[in-house]
């Protein structure tokens, strides 16, 4: 086991980045070629490398962040100040603070237990409910969690139902499907992340995923602070400075080479977690239903109660081991205290018992093994 000269083990982290060495060729051609800038050939490699692994006529603006992608993709469904949008309240934050930068109210709606995701009657109900109150949502925000695909089926016949139109918020599962479809391309519009602890990454980045070139371009002219045609910078609307580096887009060109041994990888360590915990009573692993293919972004566990996810967490951390408790929901957050939201339990009793592991595709049979100890050694 590795320690330190002060003798403490070293840190494993739950999703560290993991550079493949094909990244540096294109940083070194931006150097050499000087497009040190918000555009240049990688930006444009990047959308094209994304487009050809999406698929399903996905047209893709590169940006500084999923948050900022979420951000246009509201801006670009007109969203504004006094609307409501429906959000799937188990999410990471950064899925519902851009509804707070354009004004509007998030309306949150609890999980299925098959998923974690999107409960489809729950958000029927929402709908039926906010429309009797003389509101109709304006958008619907579906989230990937983890890497698992929302129950698309049903999501979007809903939302077609309703006319409503959905921001697949799949910042956790680039490279995951659903019924063979990846990922990434369900959403009227869709985001990624390349945060430094996605699957990929660029350091910090995002994509917005569209379905017709011309909301590429829209979401470019948004995203360049909305210049009008023309010398005179001319500005009709707000804009935004929001486009990815071309430095960052070369490191999204090396990584997008090795996407697909990313995913494999993290599939592996949710396997092998799994092949070593799942005989404990105590734990529970949440498997893919038919039609869902994960990339396992993050092993997220269960265990019977928050007592004993508690324990193991500090058993972990002792072991300089990084573990998390599954997303505190939305609806529990101080800022959204008294939101209106549609609740069954379910994302509170996952947020109480859920635990995600160190899934990083960088962690080592060595640092798997540690954390698989020290999870048995808790339970005896
Ligand atoms: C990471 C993440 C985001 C935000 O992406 P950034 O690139 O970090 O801004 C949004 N939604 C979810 C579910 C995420 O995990």
């Amino acid at each position: 086991m590795t320690k330190n000269a002060s003798g403490v083990k070293s840190k494993i982290w739950l999703s560290a980045p993991h550079i493949s060495g094909h990244e540096e060729v294109y940083i070194k051609e931006a150097f050499k070629t000087n497009w040190i800038a918000p555009l240049g050939p990688n930006v444009d490699g990047f959308e094209s490398d994304l487009e050809g692994y999406l698929e399903n006529e996905s047209h893709v603006t590169a940006l500084t962040s999923g948050t900022a992608a979420i951000h246009l993709a509201l801006k670009l469904l007109n969203v504004s100040a006094g609307d409501e949008v429906l959000c799937q309240t188990k999410t990471f934050v950064a899925s519902v603070n851009p509804v707070i930068y354009v004004g509007a109210t998030p309306i949150f709606i609890d999980s299925e237990t098959k998923t974690w995701n999107l409960c489809p009657e729950l958000l029927e109900k929402a709908i039926l409910d906010r429309l009797q109150k003389g509101k109709k949502p304006k958008a619907i925000i579906a989230i990937n969690l983890y890497g698992m695909p929302y129950n698309v089926t049903d999501i979007h016949a809903i939302a077609r139902k309703y006319q409503i139109p959905v921001i697949e918020d799949s910042a956790e599962a680039l490279g995951s499907h659903y019924k063979n479809q990846p990922c990434g391309t369900f959403g009227d519009l869709s985001i990624l992340s390349f945060n430094g602890n996605k699957i990929i990454t660029t350091s910090g980045g995002g994509a917005l995923v569209s379905r017709n070139r011309d909301t590429k371009k829209r979401a470019i002219f948004l995203a360049t602070q909305a210049k009008d045609p023309g010398i005179n910078y001319t500005h009709s609307e707000v804009g935004y400075n929001y486009r990815l580096s071309n430095i960052l887009a070369g490191i999204g060109r090396g990584q997008m080479q090795v996407l697909e041994n990313r995913i494999q990888t993290r599939r592996a360590h949710y396997e092998y977690y799994k092949n070593e915990l799942q005989h404990i009573s105590d734990i529970e692993f949440l498997e893919e239903p038919e039609n869902y293919f994960s990339n396992r972004w993050l092993t997220a566990i269960l265990f019977k109660t928050k007592t004993i996810r508690d324990g193991v967490l500090q058993a972990l951390s002792k072991e300089n081991i990084e573990s998390r408790p599954s997303w505190k929901p939305m609806h529990q957050q101080p800022m959204f205290e008294n939101h209106p939201s549609y609740l069954n339990g379910v994302s509170d009793n996952l947020f109480e018992r859920g635990l995600c592991l160190p899934s990083g595709s960088n962690l080592t049979d060595v640092e798997l093994d540690r954390v698989n100890l020290v999870i048995k050694k808790y339970f005896g």
